[in-house]
């Protein structure tokens, strides 16, 4: 045999070994839905019948989680229950191209905290695992052009790309050959047909909501201070210089709980707040003591457990409010004190706790006293919206002639509200600046 006989031989061996077409792949099938509870919040497990390549997501308006696998046949229930809250059912449905779509509807928002491929055990199939965590508003925003798992996944109905046949078959990624399918064209359901977020949200600022809560009202005077000056007043009087303020820098939708001397229920203001998609909360209070000579301001948010004695009394004074009315808002929220519940509060706690060190920053730099350690935590029935971040402003003390007098006037109102305005533009800064991550 001459060499270049063996040579062509040997080509042409080598050749068939590194084109030979992988055995097909199994069809794929879907064949089951679990949840679970996880350290994150909730975990989606789907039980598949092979390996697959996926994608997972967001989706807005209502709130969904979306999980995208190859074609596959459906052997789980068609849609399922899930009591407990968080997920309240899935659909599913096949995408133009054939892939496999399955969808979450949340009950509340709630964002990816990881989701993975698992491969086969003895114990359990091939499967992902999708770890959601309760979250606000804000937050679920701010994930919504994130992808999880191979964003560029394309079904084989999708126009052929060269050799995808042979990519496919060698299982050899299908990432390697799909060009870009941002707006891949869905077909099912109006639900289906919602395109794969944008890497970027919308360049259009946002106008964010602020509802303003001005403290007591009615036949629920509040605090009566010195020179006979109620809290009800100071209050509304407040809070409408934030609502003219916010009103003035053409950046905000700011929506007051009462514009006039009525009582309204703590339960009434915070499903004021949720019914009016607040993106933040303020309640607007104005404290006493004993003692004459303590002044200044302090902002409180949402602690479980005011277990300090000085915030406990201040949390029991204002929550007696709710009930004189006959409403204990504490009362009625524990038939919902769920474990998911306690992580959306968890999220948004943080976030309140953003804007209160924000605000603190900004009543200094806008020269309003605050009160050492000004940033304090109570159980202030009115902070425990789950899902909108919220702070409530002792403005200062009553109880100090002093401070009594400088809250009547509307100059220092107005400072005031400056000073939260400056704290609310550096808040949403930053809530903006997460988003672009
Ligand atoms: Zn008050």
């Amino acid at each position: 045999m001459g060499l270049s006989r063996f040579l062509a031989i040997f080509l042409l061996v080598l050749g068939a070994l590194l084109l030979r077409p992988a055995a097909a792949q199994p069809p794929l099938s879907v064949d089951g839905i679990r949840t679970g509870v996880s350290s994150a919040g909730l975990r989606i497990v789907v039980d598949l019948g092979r390996k697959s390549d996926f994608r997972v997501f967001h989706l807005s308006s209502p709130y969904r989680i979306v999980l995208d696998v190859e074609p596959a046949a459906w052997h789980a229930a068609k849609s399922g229950l899930f009591p407990g809250g968080m997920i309240r059912a899935y659909r599913s449905g096949a995408l133009d191209d054939g892939l496999t779509r399955v969808i979450f509807d949340l009950d509340r928002p709630a964002v990816i905290a990881s989701a993975f491929a698992l491969p086969k055990s003895s114990m359990a199939k091939d499967r992902i695992v999708i770890d959601l965590s309760a979250s606000s508003a804000n937050w679920f925003a701010a994930r919504l052009p994130q992808v999880y798992g191979n964003r560029h996944l394309r079904g084989p109905g999708a126009a052929p790309a060269p050799y995808s046949e042979y990519a496919r078959s060698q299982n050899a990624a299908l990432r390697a050959v799909a060009p870009p399918a941002e707006d891949s064209r869905l077909a099912g359901d109006a639900v289906l047909k919602a395109p794969l977020p944008a890497r970027k949200p919308g360049a259009k600022p946002r106008v964010y909501t602020v509802v303003i809560d001005a403290g007591h009202g009615g036949e629920d005077p509040g605090a009566l201070g010195a020179g006979m000056v109620r809290e009800k007043r100071i209050t509304l009087s407040v809070a409408r210089a934030l609502q003219r303020a916010l009103a003035e820098t053409g950046r905000y939708r700011a929506v007051l709980t009462r514009d006039s001397d009525v009582y309204i229920k703590l339960r009434d203001r915070v499903a004021l707040a949720r019914r009016a998609n607040a993106d933040l909360f303020i309640s607007i209070h104005a404290d006493k003591i004993g003692r004459t000579n303590v002044r200044g301001a302090s902002i409180y948010t949402l602690s479980q457990t005011a277990s300090d004695n000085e915030t406990a009394r201040l949390a029991e004074q204002e929550n007696n409010s709710g009930v004189v009315a006959g409403v204990d808002l504490a009362q009625e929220s524990a038939d919902v004190a769920d474990i998911l519940l306690d992580l959306a509060m968890r999220e948004k706690m943080n976030e309140s706790k953003l804007f209160a060190r924000y605000l603190e920053r900004a009543f200094g730099n806008k020269n309003v006293r605050l009160l050492p350690n000004s940033h304090r935590a109570a159980g202030f029935a009115v902070l425990k919206a789950p899902d909108v971040p919220a702070v409530l402003i002792e403005t200062g003390f009553l109880s100090n002639p002093d401070e009594a007098k400088l809250l009547s006037s509307s100059a220092f109102q107005r400072r005031i509200a400056d000073a939260i305005v400056e704290g609310i533009d550096a808040y949403f800064r930053k809530i903006q600046a997460l988003q672009r991550i």
